[in-house]
């Protein structure tokens, strides 16, 4: 919401040249780039910080985002505890389908749990670099964005009080539910959506990974898979109706579901364990377009949502907040705006490449429990293309591990 009052709330805040609102992924990449480039910054982030290290969620980083953290002094805990993937494999009648994706592309995954890099962010920006970050901020407002003086209210925690820091940019990294998008004035920019009319029961184990590599079940009862999160921790996924309640999901029924739709000849059989998480996903996406106005610039989750298909929505995250850090530097050390003009254009591309890898792999995986005879023969002929033309594989690797260099050369 836009105030066009700011004048009067307190002033209270010393000047910040970037607020970032959101301490995920994008926003704390982001901070760490400013920091280290000595470009002032406050985050401001709604939970608390053993909260927002414990939350669990994505896992798998591309290899182009690894070396883009590396680059940037990022990413020591990440390369020294983060096992790498080469493979995954498609279950489908079964039969399992090795897909060596690394041997195609030449770029592979590193599975590192999402909190895990996040802990990592907040302890470089915070504890190492003494950078100010703001948790369970409350009542966070965008004001004047629309303006070369936009500004950031809140409430304080612990006074109650409600303080402003007038900056020269905002960014919103404050994910698919935070208020930076709705600040964006209607008409202005745009939202397109895309739902795909299911939805996927997330559940986290406190079992070991059951194979060496990430598995998609392909099955006429809907789709199944299982990520390695860790030693000890695995993600895996159900196909289910949009909408649905955990509860209509008890562990049994959880682990009959996994053990039939992940089943094919010479698979070694699940571990079970403790089920930790059981969330139901309603499957979609969504793009902002342009992901700037004003002095605000989206980043992340704020500005695009991709259904867990492919394991995009983290490496996006990244991917903006780089962009976003590159033309900042830039404008606060030159007064060069070219950056910024570009960011939305330059984050777009990689995002509808993300979006439409996304839609084609979700249609690979759920049309054949669809219902629908002429999608499931649709994904059948994708599979069999996957599986025995080198050409259609090379391209699926290629979009599977996004192995592009930042800013997308195409
Ligand atoms: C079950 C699941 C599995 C996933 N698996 C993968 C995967 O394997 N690979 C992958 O790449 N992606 C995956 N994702 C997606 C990935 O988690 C997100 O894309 C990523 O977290 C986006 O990062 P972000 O920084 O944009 O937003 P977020 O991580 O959502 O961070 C936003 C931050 O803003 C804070 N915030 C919200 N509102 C406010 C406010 N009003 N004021 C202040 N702060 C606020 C939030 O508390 C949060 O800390 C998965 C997502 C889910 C749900």
């Amino acid at each position: 919401m836009i105030d066009s009052s700011p004048t009067a709330l307190p002033s209270s805040e010393p000047r910040a040249p970037v607020v970032i609102v959101g301490a995920g992924p994008a926003g704390l990449t982001l901070a760490n780039v400013l920091r280290d480039a000595s470009v002032g910054c406050v985050v401001l982030e709604a939970e608390s910080r053993d909260f927002i290290e414990q939350r669990p969620r994505a896992g798998f980083l591309e290899e182009w985002a690894v070396r883009a953290l590396e680059r940037h002094g990022l990413a020591e805990g990440l390369l020294e505890r983060a096992p790498t993937h080469s493979t995954c494999e498609f279950r489908v009648d079964g039969e399992r389908h090795r897909f060596p994706y690394t041997e195609i592309s030449g770029h592979h995954h590193f599975v590192y749990p999402q909190p895990l890099l996040v802990t990592d962010l907040v302890r470089e920006y915070a504890d190492v670099k003494g950078g100010d970050i703001r948790f369970e901020v409350r009542d966070v407002e965008l004001h004047d964005i629309g303006t070369e003086r936009p500004s950031v209210s809140y409430t304080d925690p612990d006074s109650g009080v409600r303080r402003r820091i007038d900056c020269d940019v905002v960014a919103g990294c404050d994910g698919a539910r935070g208020v930076s998008r709705a600040a964006l004035p209607p008409g202005r920019t745009h939202l397109s959506r895309l739902d795909y009319g299911v939805g996927w029961l997330a559940l986290l184990a406190e079992a070991p990974p059951s194979s060496d590599c990430v598995v998609f079940g392909v099955h006429p009862r809907g789709f199944a898979a299982h990520m390695a999160r860790g030693p000890q921790v695995t993600r895996y996924y159900l196909q289910c109706p949009p909408g649905d309640d955990p509860q209509n999901w008890p562990d049994e029924r959880v682990w009959s579901e996994l053990h039939t739709r992940l089943s094919a000849a010479g698979a070694a059989p699940l571990t079970e364990g403790r089920l930790i998480e059981k969330r139901v996903l309603d499957m979609h996406n969504y793009v902002v377009q342009p992901m700037a106005y004003g002095r605000l610039f989206l980043a992340g989750d704020a500005a695009h949502l991709v259904a867990p298909i492919a394991a995009k929505g983290m490496n996006l995250a990244l991917h903006d907040a780089l962009l976003l850090a590159d033309a900042l530097v830039a404008y606060h050390r030159t007064g060069e705006t070219g950056g910024l003009r570009g960011y939305s254009a330059a984050c777009l591309r990689r995002v509808w490449e993300y979006q439409e890898f996304s839609e084609w792999f979700a249609e690979l995986l759920h049309g054949p429990s669809s219902g629908d005879p002429f999608r499931a023969g649709n994904a059948s002929a994708r599979l069999r293309r996957l599986f025995h033309s080198p050409a259609a594989a090379a391209a699926f690797a290629e979009s599977y591990i996004g192995s592009t260099a930042v800013g997308n050369p195409r």
